[in-house]
């Protein structure tokens, strides 16, 4: 359907979609729903990689065992999305495709150098995360592939989450970050910048021995955080440099 009828929206746990529907800022048109497509809803350990179906809720997620175990800080992640009722339809898939600056699991999937799997009736691809966002929610998937997956290989070093919002549940981020503390630190943060981005100046100065004081000025300068009705500019500076410095403390060996 997504090859033969031009306009055909997938529809996985619909938590983003009614929402566009009900304000009026999505059109009517027609929808897959893939909420049958059991294989999507999979979450298993390959060799040393982790693999997670688009359609895998936050929910499952959450009381996954692998999850918990290899990537504690998606767990982590999508007990802070929504609600319940939130974490119970909405898929890892959705966050990532519906390509919000703001989606919670995407920093975590940065910091993880995660790959997502796409898939058409041509075949199948694997897009490092990294490069998968082309611009303010534009993605390199085609409108005829569906993302079927994301794969997370071994993650060394401590993980690191926090979502700053209005509240703890129901609440967009104003500020959200993942990283993990190793001999090459990764920090990804969402909600600053018109897609979720790497820190990778402030990564390369705190592996060469930066202080954190200085490491939080080169943040700020990589980061292009916006007034809008949730927040302000000056907060969210203020927010991520807080938050690099608690998890360098947090993390801190020893
Ligand atoms: C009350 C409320 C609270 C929320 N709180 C949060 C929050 O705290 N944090 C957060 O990040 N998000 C939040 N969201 C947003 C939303 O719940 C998440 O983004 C969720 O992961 C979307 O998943 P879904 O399966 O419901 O996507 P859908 O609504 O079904 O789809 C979203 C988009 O992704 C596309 N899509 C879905 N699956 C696929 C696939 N497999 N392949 C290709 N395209 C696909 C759809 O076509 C659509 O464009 C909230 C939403 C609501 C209504």
């Amino acid at each position: 359907m997504l090859r033969d009828e031009e306009g055909v929206v997938p529809l996985a746990g619909a938590t983003d979609l009614y929402v566009g529907l009900n304000f009026g800022t999505l059109e009517p048109r027609r929808f897959v729903n893939l909420w049958g497509l059991a294989p999507l809803r999979r979450i298993a350990l390959r060799g040393g990689t982790l693999s997670i179906g688009a359609l895998a809720t936050y929910t499952a997620m959450i009381r996954s065992r692998q999850v918990q175990r290899r990537l504690p800080m998606l767990a982590q992640a999508a007990r802070e999305v929504g609600g319940m009722q939130i974490q119970n339809r909405g898929t890892l898939g959705g966050n990532i495709a519906n390509a919000s600056p703001a989606g919670d699991t995407l920093p975590v999937l940065a910091a993880a150098e995660a790959t997502v799997v796409l898939r058409s009736t041509s075949g199948e691809r694997r897009v490092p995360f990294a490069g998968f966002y082309t611009g303010y929610r534009e993605s390199l998937r085609r409108p005829d592939e569906l993302i079927t997956a994301v794969e997370v290989g071994t993650v060394e070093g401590a993980q690191w989450f926090r979502k700053v919002g209005t509240r703890a549940a129901q609440a967009i981020s104003k500020v959200v970050m993942a990283a993990v503390r190793s001999p090459a630190p990764r920090i990804a943060l969402g909600s600053v910048a018109p897609t979720v981005i790497r820190l990778s100046r402030t990564e390369r100065a705190l592996a060469d021995g930066a202080g954190i004081d200085d490491a939080a000025g080169i943040a700020e300068s990589e980061i292009q955080p916006i007034d809008d009705l949730r927040s302000t500019a000056g907060y969210r500076r203020r927010v991520v440099s807080n938050l690099l410095r608690r998890f360098w403390s947090d993390t801190a060996p020893g």
